[in-house]
């Protein structure tokens, strides 16, 4: 299937990184990336958000950058989140939760040998501490199988003073249905996404009719649980088989949440938030697009065309 090689090709591009330091250079690109990515700065990023809560919609802000093997380059990523945090709170924006921030450990130095871990926690802790004066939330994206564990690890942690702390679940891994059991309880917030790094086949479903499948089995989990699930896809069915999961279950609009990234699909967004369902959009921004944009373009070879056709016509 072409479809496929072309998606793994993509993935593995998403990680090549003489590729983003020419394509992140090159001016031309801005403009094909700002349908995906909020703008490269922190007042751009708000302005975004506030159209969205100005149309009824919620939002969570990423700070772009991942895979940092540079302390230096991780305090700046905490720095950018408490400049941003200060920002919407001045703007009057993250009140109970409106807008919020995700955060990709890896890019707070989780990767950065045998203290990574502990340099990332530091972090997110401090993220969390602005957060929680600006009366919002935080939540961790979750990155490839082999960093799991350990994210799943700073996150009890941070848990421990900050229980609102969310986390993300993905349905291609085989462990996710476990996960979910042991993170429904009370208080606790979970996204349940598809996933969208190559993993291999012996950590992950590779046919999409089992990630799908997987992902219904785990919202049976997790609707049918205490804690707050965020729906994170822009699947028709999985969006109207967690309406459904959601009324078996006697929850009301408000116990749970939609989610979708800016850009993909915003007029089913719209309707969402209309029906007074708590629609989240996830923003990101700042100059670090290439993974985010490459992981999009892997999902859809109709992006692939928009991306391409958009460089050739500069
Ligand atoms: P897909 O299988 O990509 O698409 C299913 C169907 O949705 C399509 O057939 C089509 O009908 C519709 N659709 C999809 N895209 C479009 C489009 N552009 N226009 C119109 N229709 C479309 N992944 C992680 O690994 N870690 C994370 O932390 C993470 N966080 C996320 C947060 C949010 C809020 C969201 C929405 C996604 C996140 N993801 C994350 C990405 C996720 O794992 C998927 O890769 C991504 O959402 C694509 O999967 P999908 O569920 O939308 O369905």
């Amino acid at each position: 299937d072409p479809s496929v090689w072309m998606k793994q090709g993509l993935l593995l591009l998403s990680r090549n990184t003489a590729l983003r330091d020419l394509l992140e250079k090159a001016p031309v690109s801005r403009s094909v990336v700002t349908r995906f990515v909020a703008g490269d700065s922190t007042e751009r990023a708000v302005e975004v958000v506030s159209e969205l809560v100005a149309s009824g919609r919620l939002a969570t802000i990423d700070f772009l950058g991942e895979d940092t093997l540079d302390p230096a380059q991780a305090t700046y990523t905490r720095d950018a989140y408490l400049t941003l945090l200060s920002a919407l709170s001045d703007g009057g924006l993250t009140h109970g939760g409106q807008v919020e921030v995700s955060l990709k450990l890896s890019a707070l130095g989780q990767a950065l040998g045998a203290d990574g871990e502990k340099m990332a926690l530091d972090h997110a802790r401090e993220i969390c501490q602005a957060a929680a004066n600006a009366d919002t939330t935080v939540t961790l994206d979750m990155e490839d199988h082999t960093t799991t564990d350990s994210t799943l690890g700073i996150l009890r942690e941070l848990r421990q003073d900050w229980p609102w702390v969310g986390a993300v679940l993905q349905s291609y891994l085989y462990r996710t249905e476990q996960d979910c059991r042991d993170l429904a309880h009370e208080g606790s917030r979970v996204r349940l996404c598809k996933g969208t790094y190559k993993e291999p086949e012996s950590v992950a479903y590779q046919d999409k009719a089992e990630v799908d499948k997987s992902f219904v089995r785990c919202l049976k989990v997790l609707m049918a649980g205490d804690g707050y699930p965020m729906v994170a896809s822009h699947d028709p069915r999985l969006v109207e088989i967690a309406g459904v999961l959601a009324a078996a279950n006697g929850r009301a609009p408000g116990s749970y949440e939609y989610q979708m990234l800016l850009g993909i699909r915003p007029d089913e967004q719209k309707r969402l938030a209309a029906q007074a369902e708590r629609m989240r959009v996830y923003v990101p921004y700042g100059d670090e697009w290439y993974g985010y944009l490459m992981r999009r373009m892997a999902e859809r070879p109709a992006n692939l065309l928009f991306f391409l056709r958009s460089l050739a016509t500069r």
